[in-house]
């Protein structure tokens, strides 16, 4: 114990306490119990054992002390939410590929964690519940899937606090897994990783955590910041260890809220009831919504006439966090709406004959108008959403398109997979302000109408070079320029060679100008215009060359192709700026 120093701690104290007796951040100490296996808060107690092995990884050299220090294991005092800020349970979104098992998860919690309340209570889904885990509430949004999250999110809305990504262990991570991950990062809440179906006989979570690695999410075990969990939804396996890690990191992000305060919530679901009129599903953010509360919600208001909670159960109030039925509301107001308790009648109608005055403005972000604010220095990030045809054309584009960063005007890659530009992809632009850039993929018909309406950017393209400068020109926040073709040379086709994969290059007679290494072919087949692509490479018996000039003879691989036939001529030539 030479080198250490002593360190005297009762039978039990809390995580915080710890921490402060070693006078060491709280974060690390959490950290060093999680490795232990040991889930606990800052205001969690932990026994002496447990506290003695975390002190002794600190360099102490803890002992007892002889009398238990018995302050430590008083519960906490009761926070009455009375005026200033209290803490608030987290709101949590599920996301994930397609059956992996979101709603069986959502089932299971729901099933197994509702508090106890009057019989005759029966769950009602109004969008969003709640639940009882060790004393402490957790509200879940019970549309899984990133596209509602989305949804509200594109609105404005940013009603959540972390996100389960649920992973099937035998299925791993899939396209939508990735979407989800990217979805979660651009509203920039933490991300829990819930790998499910733990109880087939084929999960492999080994090969989950890989994947995961690959997507930038290392697990804690590896050395990274993600926090994961094996979890069956059939079985339950796992489920406690998740809801106390839900705890843990909404613990870390000091979620507060003022109860004292007339609330504020986010309108999650909204519908006409035949006998009730409009109901709505209210999360309320902060503040308390009470019976007679007089509110406005996007362009329509009313006066709570009653509210229900996910029971069904008639509440009289609801403080921040809980989801309830809003009974009143004039007409129905949209998900996404921002609800907001005002004085008087008098006050609601002012607020709405004004957001009347200020028609709706289109949320989306045209290429150029960001052009302009960069020029004006008032945006300062470039968010892209990149869609190719294959998974293979991400990489590069990636790369070329973040070289691109200026000193000042930095390019943010949002969101990159392969597929169409779906609804999907113009949702997350409008939440993260991205434009949207397909490389060989085109918007499908709905998400073009959205896009169209909501004035959001997509730009295609098929040729890689195009795409570069185009987004250069906009990063340099210039006008833009006039390009033309400098034709270079001409070569005709005269033998194909098959060179392993599929791949074919052509052998070229050059019959005038030169074959350019660093120019764009243009493949013309009987005075047509077939394919264009950049030079991938170009031979010279077995050199690579730069350039071939008329008369000579030369082998040409052009990216994306391999189709070539004898007569065959390629073009080669470059864009140059017109002066
Ligand atoms: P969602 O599309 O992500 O909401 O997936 P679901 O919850 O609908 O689940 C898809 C399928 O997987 C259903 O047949 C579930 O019964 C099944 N499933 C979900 N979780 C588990 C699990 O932990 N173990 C097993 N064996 N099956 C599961």
């Amino acid at each position: 114990m030479k080198g250490k120093k002593e360190l005297r701690l009762p039978q039990a104290l809390t995580v915080r306490q710890l921490a402060e007796r070693m006078g060491v951040d709280p974060i690390p100490v959490i950290k060093a119990l999680m490795r232990h296996g040991i889930m606990a808060g800052l205001n969690n107690v932990i026994d002496y054992e447990k506290a003695a092995l975390v002190a002794s990884q600190f360099g102490f050299a803890p002992s007892p002390e002889e009398e238990p220090e018995k302050l430590a294991l008083k519960p906490q005092p009761k926070v009455k939410p009375k005026e200033g800020k209290v803490p608030r349970p987290p709101v949590i979104v599920v996301m994930g590929h397609v059956d992996h098992g979101k709603t069986t998860l959502l089932d299971y919690i729901r099933k197994t964690n509702v508090a106890e309340t009057e019989p005759g209570a029966i769950t009602q889904h109004i969008g969003a519940y709640q639940v009882e885990y060790q004393g402490k509430k957790i509200t879940f949004i019970d549309t899984p899937g990133h596209e509602a999250f989305t949804a509200l999110r594109a609105r404005g809305a940013e009603v959540t606090d972390i996100a389960i990504l649920v992973v099937a262990a035998d299925e791993g991570v899939m396209p939508q897994t990735r979407e989800a991950i990217s979805h979660a990062r651009a509203a920039n809440i933490p991300i829990i990783v819930a790998i499910n179906k733990m109880d087939k006989p084929n999960a492999d979570p080994e090969k989950v955590k890989r994947q995961l690695a690959e997507e930038g999410l290392v697990v804690e075990e590896w050395g990274g910041d993600t926090v994961c969990v094996e979890i069956s939804a059939k079985t339950g396996q796992g489920i406690p260890e998740l809801l106390e890690y839900i705890l843990l990191v909404a613990e870390l992000q000091d979620l507060k809220a003022d109860p004292s305060k007339p609330a504020v919530g986010t309108i999650i679901e909204a519908r006409l009831d035949r006998t009730r009129g409009p109901v709505a599903t209210v999360l309320v953010q902060d503040g308390t919504l009470r019976v007679g509360d007089v509110f406005v919600a996007g362009t329509t208001w009313g006066k709570v006439k009653a509210l229900f909670d996910d029971r069904g159960q008639r509440v009289k109030e609801a403080p921040p966090s809980m989801p309830v039925e809003v009974l009143g509301a004039e007409t129905v107001p949209e998900p996404g709406d921002v609800l907001r308790v005002v004085a008087d009648e008098r006050e609601a109608h002012k607020i709405l004959e004004q957001r009347r005055r200020e028609a709706k403005a289109p949320s989306g972000i045209s290429l150029e108008e960001i052009a302009a604010q960069i020029h004006e220095g008032r945006e300062k990030v470039l968010n892209v959403i990149l869609k190719t045809d294959v998974q293979g054309s991400i990489h590069p584009i990636k790369t070329a398109l973040e070289r691109l960063s200026e000193d000042d005007v930095r390019l943010h890659i949002v969101h990159a997979a392969p597929g169409n530009i779906t609804v999907n992809d113009v949702m997350l632009a409008i939440a993260s302000r991205s434009i949207i850039i397909g490389f060989n993929t085109y918007p499908t018909p709905d998400a073009k109408k959205l896009a169209n309406a909501e004035k959001v950017d997509i730009r295609c393209f098929q040729v890689i070079y195009h795409l570069i400068e185009d987004i250069e020109r906009v990063l340099k926040g210039l006008k833009e320029p006039v390009f033309e073709d400098q034709i270079l040379g001409h070569a005709e086709v005269r033998a194909i060679f098959d060179i392993g994969r599929g791949k074919r290059v052509a052998g070229v007679y050059v019959r005038d100008g030169k074959a350019v290494r660093d120019s764009i072919a243009r493949i013309i087949r009987n005075g047509q215009v077939i394919y264009e692509a950049p030079v991938e490479s170009m031979k010279h018996f077995k050199e690579h060359v730069q350039e071939m000039p008329a008369g000579t003879e030369c082998g040409v691989g052009v990216q994306g192709f391999s189709d070539f036939e004898e007569g065959d001529i390629i073009e080669f030539y470059r864009r140059v700026r017109k002066r």
